[in-house]
């Protein structure tokens, strides 16, 4: 199963990913996640990615193509994935396609997560993450065992540089902008599969399932 998880900042498609990656036995391959371990670790191409991500704009397209690429040599992605945050513009999207094609593979569906903007906002704001990479919770909406500790390693939790609220509206901008053609692009291929992300986790879970039980 390959499928692509294609919504704004803070839909939820990063948690989605993982739980369905889990179920399903295939990884979840989040750019975002990638970028940010590069960044951790201090490499050249973490340093030059920072400066985009903390301005809440988005990494060159070729950087994070080879990034993606990459990974998806890797033998856990035989069975297949969950690409969450990849492909973001028409470009990455292009590149893609021809990659699968060269490798006579195909996308199963791209889930679309429909939200309002409004609870964009309020999801992204109150989103706390473990500074070592082992998930993000809420303040109010998926609050962690301890309050302000991560579940894994017990570090204090804290905001990512890009989630407050002046970096949020340049991410929402550059989503209208450059991603949301998306939705066409792959509505073309008729691979585009919609659903409300708006609820809570566990309802939009079950649309989730449903959709990608009706792929193939
Ligand atoms: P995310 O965790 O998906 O919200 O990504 C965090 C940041 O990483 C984004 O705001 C971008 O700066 C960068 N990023 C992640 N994925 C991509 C991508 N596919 N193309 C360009 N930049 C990306």
């Amino acid at each position: 199963m390959r499928l692509i998880f294609l919504g704004p900042p803070g839909s939820g498609k990063g948690t989605q990913a993982k739980q369905l990656g889990a179920r399903l036995k295939i990884p979840q391959l989040s750019t975002g996640d990638l970028l940010r371990a590069a960044v951790r670790g201090g490499s050249e191409l973490g340093k030059e990615a920072r400066k985009y991500m903390d301005a809440g704009k988005l990494v060159p397209d070729d950087v994070v193509i080879q990034l993606i690429l990459d990974r998806m040599q890797e033998p856990d992605c035989t069975a297949g994935f969950i690409l969450d945050g990849f492909p973001r513009t028409l470009t990455q999207a292009e590149v893609l396609d021809k990659a699968f094609k060269a490798k006579r593979i195909k996308i199963d569906g791209v889930i679309s997560f429909e939200i309002d903007e409004r609870v964009l906002l309020e999801r992204l704001t109150g989103r706390r993450v473990c500074p070592n990479g082992h998930g993000e919770w809420h303040i109010q909406f998926h609050q962690p065992k301890q309050a302000g500790f991560c579940d894994e390693c017990h570090a204090p939790l804290v905001q990512r540089a890009d989630d407050r609220e002046e970096k949020i509206r340049v991410r929402l901008d550059a989503y209208r902008a450059d991603t949301e053609p998306l939705k066409k692009f792959y509505g073309d291929l008729k691979l585009l599969r919609p659903v409300k992300a708006e609820g809570p986790l566990d309802a939009v879970a079950r649309e989730i399932e449903t959709t990608v039980g009706k792929l193939s």
